[in-house]
């Protein structure tokens, strides 16, 4: 039969019962304590009469119950739809009705925040944090000792319901499979991860870096110790205390835990691997990791949908940084012009992508799944990225931008990560973002935000050397300094938000 995470899960409580699973602060779940607690939660769901391929909803910080309940869905083969806390109220309630939601899980700081909106709620409330509203979660769940009427799980079931970022508009629903999951604990494997692997992860449960990280480890038999909360202090600290070999991050918190004054007080001797994805990861920052992060370091370049997967092996290839590196095993990956056309070698072009694991499509929406689709011509089928990339002599992928916001400056191209590049590479820039506003003269011209290092940093200086560095069509129109950058929940710069807060439109 087909291998999923529940059964994986039951053979690791029956091999290793006593070995935590789940730890988070100081409260620890062993893998035999989680293997009942997702019987109870499959039977709950059972008694309500939620069945196979129905999705459930979880709105809510990370928590021991949180990934309990989204393991013990799956064991159901019901589907779990993780949604955002930080999303708007009225687009969580939009999420878990087209996702068509039975049961909506929050907790009390999220049920607070849908006030609003909570009357128009078609689903019963389940309090995951026993927060006294709803249901209380140890109220829901079905007795000790319970068991669940055994579901035979297929491949193409869905596994979750994944609402993308919405960095470039509104979220869309991914419908990924239980075989893009189960690729990603084979991928596990081959990351090294094993029974004794401990990773910590500080990135939210509903975001897709579950992936690199959360699964594989309990797919084989490991402990995550979870942060729900980032700081890089706190992060420091957990990584010494846990003897921790796995983890991920995003680029944002690798940047402010290298750029602690005590990193070098840490014991991180016990890392073997660590990860980045969902954003772009500064050439120099990778280098620092190496230079002063026992461990190798992997990045990953990809996104909800699946398809465009490329992997930098950082630790074995320090002369290609500047790369996301190579298609991943089995993934092929294509570049394309305007009129869907293959671009030629060294050319650039949109990131096309297929492998063994994609998303079916769009929830509910067969239109963008078209658009979202590319076949080549002997039919075999791509997913569009919307990035930007070109390959080098060595099979290297560079990524500029996503294609909405690249900047067309008099004629020109102006590709953001080029510049930011550069910004970067100043030693009192501390993090940089660049985007195109409207200019009389050139249709749009590229400006910056800076968060300054050094607060002696003088804007007009920087300006001027900036431009030193840069070609003539690419000149920066202007620089402003700002504390912090808008950023997702999982860390990516919101250039919508740059773009509209931009005080004079250009010049
Ligand atoms: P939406 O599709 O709703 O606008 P999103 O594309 O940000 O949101 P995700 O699926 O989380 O949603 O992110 C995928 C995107 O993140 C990629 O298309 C790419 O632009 C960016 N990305 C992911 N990994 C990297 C990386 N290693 N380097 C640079 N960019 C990356
Ligand atoms: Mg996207």
């Amino acid at each position: 039969p087909f291998e999923t995470l529940p059964r994986l899960i039951r053979l690791h409580a029956q091999a290793t019962p006593a070995r935590a699973a789940l730890v988070q602060d100081g409260r620890q779940l062993s893998y035999a304590e989680l293997d009942a607690l997702m019987d109870r939660i499959a039977a709950a769901l059972q008694r309500d009469g939620v069945r196979p391929r129905e999705a459930i909803a979880i709105c809510a910080g990370t928590s021991i119950a949180y990934a309990a309940l989204f393991l013990g869905s799956l064991r159901a083969g019901v589907a779990v739809a993780p949604l955002a806390p930080s999303s708007s109220p009225e687009s969580l309630a939009g999420m878990a009705a087209d996702a068509e939601a039975r049961l909506l899980f929050l907790d009390s700081a999220v049920h607070e925040a849908m006030a609003p909106v909570r009357a128009g709620l078609a689903q019963p409330l389940i309090a995951l944090d026993d927060g006294g509203f709803g249901t209380g979660f140890e109220a829901w769940l079905a007795p000790q000792g319970s068991t669940p009427e055994p579901v035979e799980i297929q491949p193409h079931w869905p596994f979750n319901i994944i609402y993308s970022s919405g960095t470039t508009g509104a979220p869309k629903g991914i419908v990924q499979p239980h075989s893009m999951r189960w690729t990603h604990v084979n991928r596990g494997r081959i990351n090294g991860y094993d029974s004794q692997s401990v990773s910590l992860i500080s990135t939210p449960l509903y975001s897709n870096t579950t992936l690199v990280c959360f699964f594989p480890t309990i797919g084989l038999g490991g402990t995550v110790v979870m942060m729900a909360k980032f700081d890089a202090g706190k992060y420091l600290a957990l990584a010494q205390e846990h003897r921790v070999t796995h983890t991920m991050l995003v680029p944002v918190q690798y940047q402010r835990i290298m750029a602690r004054e005590d990193f070098g007080d840490y014991d991180l001797s016990s890392f073997k691997m660590k990860f980045c994805t969902s954003a772009p990861f500064p050439a120099a920052l990778k280098a620092d990791i190496l230079r002063r992060w026992p461990g190798g370091l992997i990045e990953y370049y990809g996104m909800t949908e699946g398809g465009g997967t490329c992997m930098l092996i950082a630790h074995e290839h320090p002369d290609k940084l500047h790369t996301v590196g190579q298609p991943a095993p089995g993934h092929d990956i294509r570049l394309i012009d305007d009129n869907g056309r293959e671009v030629a070698p060294g050319e650039m072009g949109e990131v096309v992508g297929h492998s063994p694991a994609m998303m079916a499509g769009y929830h509910k929406q067969p239109q963008k799944t078209a658009e979202a689709e590319w076949y080549d011509p002997s039919g075999k089928r791509f997913i569009r990225t919307g990035d930007v990339g070109r390959f080098d002599e060595d099979g290297f992928l560079t990524l500029f931008d996503r294609k909405k916001d690249m900047i067309i400056s008099g004629g020109f191209n102006i590709y953001p990560s080029d510049l930011e590049a550069v910004l970067q590479q100043h030693p009192d820039v501390a993090e940089a973002a660049v985007v195109g506003v409207a200019s009389q003269r050139w249709g749009e011209t590229p400006v910056a935000y800076v968060v300054p290092r050094n607060p002696g940093l003088d804007a007009q200086s920087l300006l001027e050397w900036t431009n030193e560095r840069l070609g003539k069509t690419q000149r920066l129109a202007a620089i402003e300094f700002t504390e912090v950058l808008p950023r997702s929940a999982i860390g990516k710069v919101l250039k919508r938000e740059l773009r509209e807060q931009f005080p004079t439109a250009g010049k």
